[in-house]
């Protein structure tokens, strides 16, 4: 578990802007922790999906897929496109173990697409304190978000 204290999402919004090494710090933050997590999507057939860092309102993370129009898969047919995880920036100084859970949460969308019993199912296989670490999460940003 890091130690790093948590800054204001204003503060990191203005230091984002002028600062774009704390993107980076993000960016390869968030890649290890993917790739440390990685490995049972990897042995279901998953590819690593392609990492985006942003400051966002509302949400932690999302993960999305982008299919080709059937068209162009008629015309190129290629293996699947990887999928884009999308991560709030905030979580650069959150806890260790609170970006771990947000990151196989994201993760765990590879497989199931909605939240529903498999999905919370595979969260518990591969997380299962997964409850505790989301709980720690909101305790430890409460009020930081950007309105
Ligand atoms: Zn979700």
């Amino acid at each position: 578990m890091s130690s790093n204290s948590l800054e204001s999402t204003a503060v990191i919004a203005a230091l984002a802007r002028k600062d774009p090494a704390l993107r980076a710090e993000a960016a390869a933050l968030f890649a290890t922790v993917v790739n440390e997590r990685f490995a049972p999507f990897a042995a279901r057939g998953h590819l690593p999906p392609r990492l985006t860092v942003r400051l966002m309102r509302t949400r932690w993370g999302s993960l999305s897929f982008r299919r080709p129009s059937r068209l162009r898969r008629w015309l190129r047919p290629r293996p699947a496109e990887p999928a884009r995880m999308t991560l709030n920036l905030v979580l650069v100084r959150a806890p260790r173990e609170c970006l771990e859970y947000v990151v196989v949460h994201e993760l765990c969308h590879l497989e199931h697409h909605g939240h529903g019993r498999e999905f919370y199912a595979l969260m518990t296989a591969l997380l299962p304190d997964w409850r505790e670490r989301r709980q720690r999460l909101n305790a430890a940003v409460a009020g930081l978000l950007p309105r």
